[in-house]
């Protein structure tokens, strides 16, 4: 007689094998096994050919329960346990057979990791394990400070798909991101982190120590780490070693081996030994590589933000130096790119206006457009004051917030002050925009026309909307519950990191390295554009569209600013969302909601990066400050372009970007690398120049960094097939 198990193959009735597991049923609860009993309940079992193995589980289960319950309840046990390694066994079986990481990730392929291999897989296996525990942590801090209905409330929003909380796969308490002050690492070394490394003294231990910290930062931490501070700090260390007065003697010969290298070639491989080393895998964070970031600054940049910083040895930056090897480093990095694949540090670049169309450091804007014209793919963070930074990929954090009386920041304040670019997001909780506005707008026609919206469908020309009514009574209203709510679910979870940093776990922070006060707790959004099309809005720079980016984001930013409280500031954020755009996509139109047939995913821009019929200043305009002002947590404009504008061109773009408030943005061209020869270019190829080979791979951002598009997950694939390239001699502006 054959039993059909649960992956639907037959096997013959095995009798032993059942009184063995009833056996160690009865084994497992301490109770006495009497084998008559045994025996009678299998005999009693109704067993057929083709019986499903649930079925004769099912049957075992019930005569256990009118025999001896305790027995039963081990016996259901021991079978969950089974079915979590049968499962397991499984996910293993389907991640070999995955076409790369990202795909065969089946809970968050966010994941940076490029190679699938046993550390991959390590680390997969137990993201659903961990995901079921953060939820019964934070539902227990939730009700502890809230009561149970908030708590249940959390998993309902998070299971209904309107709230998403990124990260849940990881290991409970880890916060997001952060821009460190590297101050505590000159003082101490690493010994604040559990290394024994005292501080740097010259430019060789600097390298070699500032890769260890931002491993050792990066593994407590989701996300990204920033150091804005990076090049600040190995220009001080290359003056200690080779003189204030280094950038003048850049040719002489420094070292007296046998390589006879000059000074320029000494720092050129300081740059490569720290660059190449936060490029590779890291085993401490399943083989993503550690998400690293840095800053440039241009004068008056660098004036506000360094302008009172003083080393532990009571010098100050100096400017011509710094500058000196900002460019000098932007340069390198343009070229290391031709040689090799490189997706980290992801660079910004700090300017600011002068409160017009130019810049206050003219200098710095013509070379940031230089080097966008050689090619150089990098992020431009514009601001009419330097009291703003932007430190994680696209996380712009206000300087002025921090220095709220409110957020009276007593603990670790260097007097020598430079913990003005300590900054970052504690966590972030995801609302799907899409969704909320639809069933908002669902019920305000149903109560205030009496119409049933029909499913999967935008809203149709009649009855009419009152707009004022459906934004103010209906969509804001249900913004901010929303919104009010999440900020509670936030504060549990910041409850939770403070848990463990009162027990001495979250070293970065008792080193000083950042303060829990200085970190963000963020409100990501998602789904905007979608839901703007539900409304039958077009999206594109017009006051229409307008009104209801408004109305969305300032209903949020009024909210993130009445619940702060001396713990717990709160931001928004158009978060990438590489994974969780498309997961939205498929919720939403799974569940009956409106979705675009034109894409496959939501977009993380104030437009849909498929649309040709937006110029390259309607896209600026989107993401300039009339649309993106209530957007206190930032978003980064992705002007895709076919191929590389000159030098001219892209200072016009930084002159439109200050005309419009464009704040955060970058450029991306598609970079052709050969699979055949390896060659890399910066321009989109349809043939290798050097060996003639079509079998070619591009490089751009899947979102915030740079990736061979073969190893982006399928659904960003998909949707990267779809994203428009701007030529610019099409451009009519
Ligand atoms: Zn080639």
């Amino acid at each position: 007689m054959d039993v059909r198990k649960t992956n639907g193959t037959l096997e013959e009735y095995d009798r032993v094998k059942l009184r063995r597991g009833i056996h160690e049923a009865y084994k497992s609860a301490s109770e006495y096994c009497d084998d008559a009993v045994v025996k009678s309940i299998i005999d009693n079992l109704y067993i057929y050919d083709g019986i499903a193995s649930s079925e004769i589980r099912r049957q075992v289960e019930e005569s256990l329960m009118s025999i001896n319950k305790k027995v039963a309840v081990k016996y259901i046990e021991k079978f969950d346990a089974d079915l979590d390694l049968r499962k397991k066994r499984d996910f293993i079986k389907d991640y070999i057979a995955a076409s790369n990481a990202a795909t065969g990730s089946k809970f968050d392929a966010n994941a940076n990791v490029t190679s699938k291999n046993i550390v991959t897989l390590g680390n997969e296996l137990y993201k659903e394990n961990n995901i079921k525990q953060n939820r019964y942590i934070m539902t227990d801090k939730i009700k502890a400070l809230y009561g149970r209905e908030l708590a249940d409330q959390y998993i309902t929003d998070l299971e209904s798909h309107i709230l998403y909380k990124h990260d849940e796969s990881g290991t409970p308490g880890y916060p997001y991101c952060v821009a460190i002050t590297m101050y505590p690492f000159l003082v101490s070394g690493l010994r604040e982190l559990g290394g024994v490394s005292v501080a740097p003294t010259d430019l060789k231990s600097f390298c070699g120590e500032f890769i260890n910290l931002v491993y050792s930062v990066s593994s407590q931490f989701m996300g990204a780490v920033a150091t804005p501070e990076f090049l600040m700090y190995l220009d001080y260390f290359i003056r200690k070693d080779y003189g204030d007065d280094y950038i003048d003697k850049l040719e002489d010969v420094v070292e007296n081996n046998i390589k006879q290298r000059t000074l320029v070639k000494v720092i050129d491989n300081c740059f490569q030994q720290v660059v190449h080393s936060m490029n590779m895998p890291a085993g401490n964070r399943g083989y993503q590589t550690v998400f690293w970031n840095i800053g440039y600054f241009d004068k008056p940049y660098f004036d506000g933000v360094f302008g009172d910083f003083r080393f532990p040895d009571g010098t100050a930056p100096k400017w011509e130096t710094l500058s000196w090897l900002q460019k000098h480093f932007m340069n390198w990095f343009n070229e290391e790119r031709l040689h090799y694949v490189l997706t980290f540090p992801v660079e910004t670049m700090a300017l600011l206006t002068d409160g017009g169309d130019d810049f206050a450091d003219k200098e710095y804007a013509d070379f940031t457009a230089e080097m966008w014209s050689k090619g150089h793919s990098f992020f431009c963070y514009l601001s009419n004051s330097p009291d703003s930074l932007s430190s994680c990929c696209r996380l712009r954090n206000s300087l002025k917030d921090m220095e709220d009386p409110a957020h009276n920041v007593t603990t670790h304040q260097y007097s020598m002050g430079t913990a003005s670019v300590a900054t970052g997001s504690k966590s972030v909780m995801t609302i799907n925009l899409n969704r909320l506005i639809q069933d908002a707008t669902r019920r305000y026609y149903l109560e205030k026309k009496g119409v049933n919206l029909a499913s999967g469908t935008a809203v149709p020309a009649t009855p009419k909307i009152d707009r004022k009514v459906l934004y103010e009574d209906y969509i804001a209203a249900d913004i901010r519950t929303m919104t009010e709510r999440v900020h509670k679910y936030q504060i549990a979870f910041n409850e939770m990191i403070k848990d463990f940093l009162k027990a001495d776990m979250l070293d970065v922070y008792r080193a000083g390295f950042i303060n829990m006060k200085k970190q963000y707790l963020t409100i990501g959004v998602n789904g905007l554009t979608e839901a703007a099309e539900f409304l039958g809005l077009e999206v594109s720079p017009n006051d229409d569209y307008k009104e209801f980016v408004n109305t969305v984001l300032e209903t949020i930013n009024i909210s993130n600013r009445k619940d702060r409280t001396p713990d717990a500031m709160f931001n928004t954020e158009f978060v990438p969302a590489e994974n969780l755009a498309a997961k939205n996509y498929k919720w939403d139109k799974k569940d009956g909601y409106f979705v675009s047939s034109k894409h496959n995913l939501y977009s993380s821009y104030f437009y849909n990066p498929e649309d040709e019929g937006l110029s390259i200043v309607d896209k600026f305009k989107l993401h300039g400050e009339e649309y993106v002002r209530y957007l206190d947590g930032g978003s980064a404009l992705h002007m895709n372009l076919q191929e590389h504008l000159s030098k001219e061109q892209y200072r016009q773009l930084l002159n439109t970007a200050a005309h419009y408030g464009t704040n955060y943005f970058t450029f991306n061209c598609r970079n052709t690398v050969c699979n055949k020869c390896g060659y890399i270019s910066k321009d989109t190829l349809d043939v290798c120049p050097k060996c003639g080979s079509t079998d070619l791979d591009y490089l751009t951002r899947v979102i915030g960094y740079l990736k061979r598009i073969s190893s982006f997950s399928e659904a960003r694939q998909q949707e990267a097939g779809l994203r428009f390239y701007a030529h610019p001699s099409q451009e009519n502006d």
